[in-house]
């Protein structure tokens, strides 16, 4: 390995020739130690042109040289890299912690390009996406080998015969299979994303889906800081279990903004990290994270939206979140139970699903279920929620905080007898009802 160092002004160019290895990555660290700490420097740019292997020493020595230039305060950028290298960069991540950028012109511009290469950015038009991250209720619940293996069984038993000797065929018969057979609901618990604009992030609850939200926010961002907005239904584990493992509230210049209605709201997340419950406390978060307390029946301007929350029927109180831009709404409303009897709770619950577009709603249970041995635990079921958005004149219906009882075919059971009851019970405009998945994306 062949070390050059070149001063042009503030900015000082490393260039590396050869292999980065275990052997030569403790030369290559000290190099990248002193080109940092050089007086006068405010920018060091990596050629890694010539650079044609690297290893996981490199990635190290990486990692505190980055420490080390954000410490005193200079930019750290890494040219030209080679696409297999960029590659591995990308497979360990590291493209979202240091810029990385195609060509040495570029690294040396004062602007410095986003790290990797940023994916075209959703138009913004009047449509909202959301998508899912976690629609399991109370406890995350992967599929079991049993489930998995059954699934698999009924495929075949439906497959026999059929010619299937392509991947693509293959493909499409699986698409046509009923979905508790070709696919799952997913056991990640609630957190569910809306589009927004810029480098804005918006996430309802910070369920065990967060990991992956988190994650894929970070890869549209590409190395960009974002602004995270984070709206939280209630406390209980199943809605923040998610945010020790929320990749953005580790890296430096990410902004997070937690909004709740609840007083507790940032003495639940620091709790939840807490010794002895977590390695890493809140505080050491590197992120810059604040906690946004809302009054629940005013209405806000976050992210784009106009957002206001309600109060919903749950143990230790939840809030349900109506969210409104361009003439359209979407209604998140988890954890909350609807008792007839409650009057002035089901008023509020239509005035908050009034007309909404879409309305993510609580069915964990059957009516029978939730009316009987399950009264009292919260939540609400399928019937209710047809009902409600029938009343308010919503137009979707998306089922979420699936029961972890539940397996595949007993959620889709849940969405049938909802469709049926939707059409026997129509009164004017048809409501579409879907059972949420996760990864499910839908257009509002
Ligand atoms: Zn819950
Ligand atoms: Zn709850």
């Amino acid at each position: 390995m062949k070390l050059q160092e070149t001063k042009n002004g503030a900015t000082l160019v490393l260039a590396v020739l050869g292999r980065i290895d275990s052997e030569t990555a403790e030369a290559f660290g000290t190099a990248l130690h002193a080109s940092i700490a050089t007086p006068g420097i405010e920018k060091v740019v990596l050629d890694f042109s010539g650079v044609d292997f690297i290893s996981s020493a490199c990635l190290r020595m990486l990692m505190l040289g980055l420490k080390q230039a954000r410490e005193k305060k200079v930019m750290l950028v890494i040219a030209a890299m080679q696409p297999m290298l960029l590659e591995i960069f990308q497979l360990s991540r590291i493209d979202t912690l240091i810029s990385c950028v195609a060509t040495i012109e570029q690294a040396m511009k004062k602007t410095i390009a986003p790290a990797g290469t940023p994916l075209q950015a959703k138009p913004i038009g009047n449509e909202i996406s959301v998508r899912f991250w976690g629609t399991r209720g109370s406890l995350p619940a992967p599929l079991t080998l049993q489930q998995l293996r059954n699934k698999l069984s009924s495929a075949l038993v439906a497959g026999a015969g059929m010619n299937l000797d392509t991947v693509e065929r293959a493909n499409n018969f699986v698409e046509r299979l009923p979905f508790h057979i070709g696919g799952t609901f997913g056991g990640s618990s609630s957190c569910v994303q809306l589009s927004a604009s810029d480098n804005n992030v918006v996430l309802l609850d910070m369920g065990s889906g967060a990991r992956l939200a988190g994650q894929e926010a970070l890869r549209q961002l590409a190395g960009r800081p974002g602004e995270f907005h984070i709206f939280m239904s209630h406390l209980h584990w199943d809605h923040i279990m998610g945010f020790p493992f929320f990749t953005p509230a580790y890296i430096p210049g990410q902004r997070i903004h937690i909004y709740g209605c609840h007083e507790q709201l940032e003495n639940a997340f620091r709790r939840q990290q807490a010794e002895p419950s977590f390695p890493v406390e809140l505080s050491k978060m590197a992120s810059t994270i604040e906690f946004v307390h809302l009054e629940p029946g005013r209405s806000y301007n976050i992210a784009g939206y106009q957002v206001r929350a309600a109060l919903q029927q749950h143990h230790g109180d939840s809030f349900g979140y109506r969210f409104e831009r361009n003439g359209k709404c979407v209604v998140y409303s988890t954890d909350a139970e609807h008792k007839p009897e409650n009057t002035l709770g089901i008023q509020r619950c239509v005035e908050l699903f009034r007309g909404a577009d879409l309305v993510i709603f609580d069915a964990m249970y059957s009516l029978a279920e939730s009316v009987s041995v399950k009264e009292d635990w919260g939540h609400s079921s399928n019937v209710m929620g047809v009902e409600l958005c029938q009343q308010a004149k919503a137009k979707r219906l998306a089922f979420v905080h699936h029961e972890p009882a539940n397996d595949d075919a007993a959620i889709e059971r849940l969405l049938h007898d909802a469709l049926r009851l939707e059409e026997i019970t129509r009164n004017g405009e048809r409501l579409d009802v879907v059972a949420a998945y996760d990864g499910l994306e839908m257009q509002i």
